[in-house]
C-alpha cells in the first residue's frame, strides 16, 4: 500500500509518501480501506519527537481514521466487509478498574493509534474491531475524520471535566483550531455564554457564525485577561478551555472568576507556563488536565453529529501524498477548522 512513513523525526520533511506492507488483520481485528484522516497537532509533535512519547520508527502517523472495511480477522462478528467506520478513542485493556468504570482514557496500557501503533496515513490501517465504531450515512467520510479528536476532546473537558453549566461564562482561546471551533459549539449546545479568542478577525467572524457571544483579537490584545473582565463586569470567565499553553496560560489563569476552572487539553506553543497562585488560592480556582475522550463520549458527539447539532469544520482536504505541505499549513496556524487527507 502507499503511506506517509516516517524514518526519522523532524520538520515536515521526513513525511514521506512510499510504499509499506499492507497490514493483515489478526484474531478480533479490522483491516480498514482509509478514506480520510484527520490531521492533529499531536501529529506534529509525534513527527518532532518533542514532546509526548518518542515513537518506533519507521512511524506511520493519524489519530483519526473514517472509512471501509476491507478485512475481517478471526472472531469478527459485529462488522461486515464494505461497512462504514470511524477510529474510536484508541486502544485500551478493557479489564483494569479505569476501563470497567468506562474511563478507558485513564487506562495505563492504554495505546493510543498513529503514536503507538501505525496509524491511518496510509490506505490501509488494522485496528481492533472494538475501537470502530459505525459511520452513519448522514456524515461523509472527511467529516467522520474531523469529528472524534475534535468534538470528542472538547466534550470531556467541558462536559466530564470541567462542569461546564448553562448560563456561565466560557472563554475558548484560538477558537479557529480544531479543538477551538468544536469548544464552541459544544459550549453553546451546553447553554453557556461563549467568549472566543483568535488571531484574525476572519477567524473570529466565523467563531461567531460557529455560536460565539463575544470575540477577542488576541493579536490587537495580547493580554486577553483585561478584555475578558470588561465583557464580563469584571467576575473573569466560569470556565477557561485551554490548549495553547505558554503563550497564554498566564493570561488564562488571571482570568478566571471566582470558582472558576480551567482545562488544558494542549501545549502548542510550549509545555511551560506561569501560574498567578494568588489568583488560584484566592478564587478557589481549579485547574483541570484532560486528555482525549471515553467511549461514552465518542458516542455521543458521533449522534450529535449525525443530528446535526455539532458541525465539524472542515479547513482542506489534501491529497495523503500531500502530508508534509499539511503540517506546513497546520505549524503556521494557517487553518480554520480541520485538514484531513485522502488517499
Ligand atoms: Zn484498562
Amino acid at each position: 500500500m502507499k503511506a506517509i512513513v516516517m524514518h526519522e523525526r523532524g520538520g515536515p520533511e521526513v513525511l514521506r509518501y512510499e510504499d509499506f506492507p499492507t497490514p493483515e488483520p489478526g484474531p478480533d481485528e479490522v483491516l480498514v480501506r482509509v478514506r480520510a484522516s484527520g490531521l492533529n497537532h499531536l501529529d506534529v509533535f509525534t513527527r518532532r519527537g518533542e514532546q509526548g512519547r518518542r515513537v518506533k520508527l519507521p512511524h506511520i502517523l493519524g489519530i483519526e481514521t473514517a472509512g471501509e472495511v476491507a478485512a475481517l480477522g478471526d472472531g469478527v462478528v459485529d462488522l461486515q466487509v464494505g461497512d462504514r467506520v470511524i477510529s474510536g478513542p484508541g486502544i485500551w485493556c478493557g479489564r483494569c478498574e479505569m476501563c470497567r468504570a468506562g474511563e478507558e482514557n485513564m487506562c495505563v496500557e492504554r495505546l493510543i493509534v498513529g503514536v503507538d501503533v501505525h496509524g491511518g496515513y496510509a490506505e490501509y490501517i488494522k485496528l481492533p474491531a472494538y475501537a470502530l465504531a459505525p459511520l452513519p450515512e448522514s456524515i461523509s467520510f472527511e467529516e467522520g475524520a474531523a469529528t472524534l479528536i475534535a468534538f470528542g476532546t472538547a466534550w470531556h473537558m467541558l462536559v466530564d471535566r470541567a462542569a461546564l453549566s448553562p448560563g456561565e461564562t466560557l472563554l475558548v482561546l484560538a477558537a479557529g483550531s480544531g479543538v477551538g471551533m468544536a469548544a464552541v459549539q459544544v459550549g453553546k449546545y451546553l447553554g453557556a455564554r461563549i467568549i472566543a479568542t483568535a488571531s484574525t478577525e476572519d477567524k473570529l467572524a466565523r467563531a461567531r457564525i460557529l455560536g460565539a457571544d463575544e470575540t477577542i483579537n488576541y493579536a490587537q490584545q495580547r493580554r486577553f485577561a483585561r478584555a475578558v473582565r470588561k465583557l464580563t463586569d469584571g467576575r473573569g470567565a466560569d470556565v477557561v478551555f485551554e490548549h495553547v499553553g505558554t503563550d497564554t496560560w498566564r493570561d488564562s489563569v488571571t482570568t478566571l472568576a471566582i470558582g472558576g476552572r480551567l482545562v488544558t487539553c494542549g501545549s502548542t506553543t510550549g509545555r511551560w507556563g506561569e501560574t498567578d497562585l494568588w489568583s488560584l488560592f484566592a478564587k478557589q480556582a481549579t485547574l483541570l488536565g484532560s486528555f482525549s475522550s471515553t467511549q461514552a463520549n465518542f458516542r455521543t458527539v458521533l449522534q450529535l453529529v449525525s443530528e446535526g447539532k455539532l458541525r465539524p469544520v472542515l479547513d482542506s482536504i489534501l491529497p495523503l501524498s500531500e502530508a508534509a505541505e499539511a503540517h506546513r499549513r497546520l505549524e503556521a496556524r494557517q487553518v480554520f477548522g480541520k485538514i484531513v487527507l485522502q488517499p
